[in-house]
C-alpha cells in the first residue's frame, strides 16, 4: 500500500460521476414478487385442491399434509427453472447471527442413466447439512454432529439471483438430531403459537369465538455507507465492522444537516437498486431517508406477519450489503461503526391482530376499548416483570456501544405511553385525569376512549419501548441483529401476562365481568406502574430514578445475558414450549462465546494496527523532528528551536503512552480478560486519536473520519 493511498482514494472518489438521471420511463410494479413462490405461481403450477391445501398451510391455518409434498416440490422446481435456477438450498438462520445456505443442483440420473433435473418431496421437507461447525452451545457434541433443516411452509420459497445463475431458496428451521433448536426461526414459530393460544383464551373471556391470531412486525433498519476505497484501507472495519481508532472530525452531526436531507444521487442510485431487488422478492420496502449521523441511512418496509418479516429483514440486510458492492460502497450494519456520532439500531414495531382486528388499536366501541386496555395492561405487566429478558435479547458486543453507553436508547427498559394514554390510565386508576376539570373515573366497558392521534403519541425518541398509536416500538434492537430474539421474548412474556389476566377473568360471574375487569386492570397497572416513564431516558436523573424504582440496568452483554440462566425464566419459556430443557442454557453459552470472541478479535486487530501501522509512523516523525532539532542547533538557529524541542517532547510523551497502551492491551488479550480488553482498547484509542492530530497528515495510514463520513 502506497503511503499516499488515502489521497489516491479521495482522488478516485472525486472522479466518480453520477449516472445521468432516468429519462421518463413509466414505472410499473409488475415485477413485484416475481421471485417468490406466491399465490399466483402456486395456482399456475398446482391443481386447485392442492393449491388450496398448500395456501392454507402457508397462512398458518392448518398443518402441512405430507402427501402433497412431491407435487409441491415438482411445482417449485418447474417454476424455479423457468426463472433460471439450477440449484436449490435450505435457507436457515443458525445462531451465528446471519443466514446459512448449502446448495444442491437439481441434477439427478434417471433409471437409464440420463441426467435430469428433479426436486423430490423429501428434499423439500428435510435436509441434513453437515452442521458440525454451527454454534450449538453444547447441545450437540461433535461425534453426533447431525443437524436437520425442516421446511417452513409459512415463509414462501424465493429465488436468489447472481451473475450467471440463480438458486431456489427454501426457508427452513434448523434443529439437532434430537429435535433441540439450533436456530433463530424455530423459537419464533413456537412463540407465535404460544401467543396465539393465550390471545384466544383472553378473547373467549370477552365472549369471542376462536379466530386466527397474527403477530405483525415492521423493522426500521438503520445502516451506514462508506466508499470501498476507504473501507479496504481500514483493517478494523474489514475485520470487526467498526473503526477501533479515529479522531472526531471538526464537523460531524452538530448541524443536524444530514437528517432527512436531500439524498445524494449516488446514494439514491444505490437505494433504487436495493428496492428493485427487494420488490422482486416481495419485500415491501417503503421508506428511505438520511439518518442523523453523516453517511447514515434508514430503510423501512411495510409491516408483515412476524415470521415473514424476520426472514425479510435478514434478506434485506444481505441485499443492502450486496448491492452496495455494485456501487463501490460498503454497507456497515454494525451498531457503532464510528465513535462519537450516532450508532445504528433497528426499531421493532410489534402488534397483534385477532380475526384481522388490531388489538392494540383503541377502537370505537366500549367493548373494543376494554380489549385494548386489557392488552395494554398485559404488555405493561409483561415488560415490567421481564425487562431483564427483553434486555438480554438485545445484548451483543456491538450493541454495548449503544445501550449502556451515552446513547439512545438506555439499557434501562421502560415504557413510554404518551400524554394522552397516560391520562386514560390515570382516569382508570383514580379519576385524576389532567384533562378533566372534574375528577372522573374511567369505567371499562362503558366509556369509549378518546381517539388517540397516532402522531401525538410518538415524540419521545429516548424511550426504548414506546406505544406509537396502534403498536409498540421496541428500539433497543441492534442494527445487525436478527429481530428473532426480541420477538420471541415479547410474544412469550405477553402470552404469560394474558394468561394471568384470563385466569382471573374466567373466575368472574358474567354479571360482574365489567366491574371485575375494571378492578383487575386497576390492580395490575398499579402493581406494574414503575415501568412507565414518559420523560427523557438519556438523563442522569432517570438513571437515579430508575434505580429507586428498582428497574434493572444491565449495561454490558455479560450482565445482560445472565437472565437466560435464571431458573424462573427457564421455567417460563418451558411452560410455553418456546425453549425446552437445555435450549436456553445453550443459547447463553453461544451468545457469551460470541461476545468473547468478538472482543478478543477487536483486541487483536487493535494491537496489530497500533504496532504495525501507527507506531512506525509516529516513531518516524519523532526521529525526523529530533534530526531537525539537531540540524537547527548545528547551524546556530535561534528562533523556533525551543518550540521544536517542545514538540519533540510532546510527541515523545504520547509515543511512550502509545507504547504503554499497547503493552497493557497485549497483556489483557494474552489473559483473555474481557473487561480488561474493553478498557485497554478504549484507553489506547484515546492515545492513538490524539496522535492522529499530532502527526503529519500525509503520513497517517488510516482514512480519517472527516473523509469516510463525508466523501462519498
Ligand atoms: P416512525 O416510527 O418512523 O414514525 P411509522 O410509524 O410510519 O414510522 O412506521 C414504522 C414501522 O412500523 C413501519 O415499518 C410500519 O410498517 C410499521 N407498522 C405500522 N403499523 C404496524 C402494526 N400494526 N404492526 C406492526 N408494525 C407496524
Ligand atoms: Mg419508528
Amino acid at each position: 500500500m502506497s503511503k499516499f493511498s488515502r489521497m489516491n482514494a479521495i482522488q478516485s472518489i472525486a472522479e466518480i460521476r453520477d449516472a445521468a438521471p432516468l429519462t421518463a420511463a413509466p414505472a410499473d410494479i409488475d415485477f413485484y414478487g416475481e421471485d417468490v413462490f406466491n399465490d399466483k405461481v402456486i395456482h399456475k403450477y398446482l391443481s386447485k385442491p392442492m393449491a388450496e391445501k398448500l395456501l392454507s398451510t402457508m397462512r398458518g391455518e392448518r398443518p402441512f399434509e405430507a402427501s402433497i409434498a412431491p407435487a409441491v416440490a415438482h411445482a417449485m422446481k418447474e417454476w424455479a427453472m423457468s426463472r433460471g435456477a439450477t440449484h436449490f438450498t435450505h435457507w436457515f438462520q443458525p445462531l451465528t447471527g446471519g443466514t446459512a445456505e448449502k446448495h444442491d443442483a437439481f441434477l439427478e440420473y434417471d433409471k437409464a442413466g440420463n441426467p435430469m433435473m428433479e426436486l423430490s418431496g423429501m428434499s423439500l421437507i428435510v435436509g441434513e447439512p453437515d452442521a458440525s461447525s454451527f454454534p450449538s452451545g453444547g447441545l450437540r457434541s461433535t461425534f453426533e454432529a447431525r443437524g436437520y433443516t425442516a421446511w417452513d411452509p409459512t415463509s414462501p420459497a424465493f429465488i436468489k439471483r447472481h451473475a450467471n445463475g440463480a438458486t431456489l431458496c427454501i426457508p427452513t428451521a434448523f434443529c439437532s438430531y434430537t429435535g433441540e433448536v439450533l436456530d433463530r426461526k424455530t423459537p419464533v414459530l413456537r412463540s407465535i403459537q404460544a401467543l396465539g393460544k393465550s390471545v384466544s383464551r383472553l378473547m373467549a373471556c370477552f365472549g369471542q369465538s376462536p379466530k386466527h391470531t397474527r403477530v405483525t412486525m415492521g423493522p426500521e433498519q438503520e445502516y451506514f455507507l462508506v466508499d470501498k476505497e476507504f473501507y479496504y484501507q481500514r483493517p478494523d472495519l474489514v475485520q470487526t465492522g467498526r473503526t477501533l481508532f479515529g479522531a472526531a472530525p471538526a464537523k460531524h452531526q452538530q448541524l443536524e444537516d444530514h437528517y432527512f436531507g436531500a439524498i445524494k444521487p449516488r446514494i439514491l442510485a444505490f437505494m433504487n437498486e436495493v428496492e428493485d431487488e427487494l420488490w422482486r422478492l416481495g419485500i415491501p420496502a417503503k421508506t428511505r431517508h438520511n439518518e442523523v449521523a453523516p453517511s447514515q441511512f434508514e430503510l423501512a418496509p411495510i409491516f408483515e406477519e412476524l415470521n415473514l418479516a424476520i426472514d425479510h429483514n435478514m434478506l434485506t440486510m444481505q441485499i443492502l450489503r450486496e448491492v452496495a458492492e455494485h456501487h463501490g460502497l460498503v454497507c456497515l450494519l454494525h451498531e457503532k461503526p464510528y465513535a462519537g456520532i450516532n450508532g445504528s439500531g433497528k426499531h421493532n414495531n410489534w402488534s397483534v391482530t385477532y380475526g384481522g382486528k388490531n388489538l392494540l388499536d383503541p377502537g370505537d366501541t366500549p367493548q373494543e376499548n376494554a380489549v385494548f386496555l386489557t392488552m395494554l395492561t398485559a404488555v405493561i405487566r409483561a415488560v415490567n416483570l421481564h425487562a431483564d429478558l427483553l434486555r438480554s435479547a438485545t445484548a451483543s458486543a456491538g450493541n454495548d456501544h449503544r445501550l449502556g453507553a451515552n446513547e439512545a436508547p438506555p439499557a434501562i427498559l421502560s415504557i413510554f405511553l404518551g400524554e394522552q394514554l397516560t391520562d386514560v390510565i390515570d382516569a382508570l386508576m383514580d379519576g385524576k385525569s389532567k384533562k378533566d376539570t372534574q375528577a372522573r373515573q374511567m369505567v371499562v366497558g362503558v366509556d369509549a376512549l378518546p381517539t388517540l392521534p397516532r402522531d401525538a403519541t410518538d415524540r419521545n425518541r429516548t424511550s426504548p419501548f414506546a406505544f406509537t398509536g396502534n403498536k409498540f416500538e421496541f428500539r433497543s434492537v441492534g442494527s445487525s441483529q436478527s429481530c428473532s430474539d426480541v420477538n420471541v421474548v415479547l410474544n412469550t412474556i405477553v402470552a404469560e401476562s394474558l394468561d394471568y389476566l384470563s385466569e382471573r377473568l374466567e373466575k368472574l360471574p358474567k354479571a360482574k365481568f365489567n366491574s371485575g375487569l375494571q378492578a383487575l386492570l386497576k390492580e395490575v397497572i398499579s402493581a406494574n406502574r414503575r415501568i412507565i416513564f414518559n420523560g427523557d431516558g438519556y438523563t442522569a436523573e432517570w438513571q437515579k430514578e430508575a434505580a429507586r424504582r428498582g428497574l434493572p440496568n444491565l449495561r454490558t452483554t455479560l450482565d445482560a445475558l445472565k437472565p437466560l440462566k435464571d431458573k424462573k425464566n427457564q421455567a417460563l419459556f418451558a411452560r410455553y414450549g418456546v425453549f425446552i430443557g437445555k435450549e436456553l442454557d445453550s443459547r447463553y453459552e453461544v451468545f457469551k462465546d460470541e461476545y468473547e470472541r468478538k472482543i478478543l478479535i477487536e483486541g487483536k486487530v487493535a494491537l496489530k494496527i497500533a504496532r504495525e501501522s501507527i507506531e512506525p509512523v509516529v516513531s518516524a516523525q519523532l526521529l525526523a523532528l529530533a534530526k531537525t532539532v539537531k540540524t537547527a542547533k548545528a547551524i546556530g538557529m535561534k528562533a523556533g528551536v525551543p518550540a521544536l524541542i517542545k514538540n519533540v517532547n510532546r510527541l515523545g510523551e504520547y509515543y511512550s503512552q502509545l507504547d504503554e497502551g499497547i503493552e497493557v492491551l497485549a497483556q489483557a488479550v494474552e489473559a483473555s480478560e474481557m473487561s480488561a480488553i474493553v478498557e485497554a482498547l478504549a484507553k489506547l484509542r484515546v492515545v492513538v486519536d490524539t496522535l492522529e492530530c499530532l502527526t503529519d497528515d500525509a503520513q497517517w495510514p488510516l482514512p480519517k473520519y472527516r473523509e469516510m463520513l463525508f466523501i462519498y
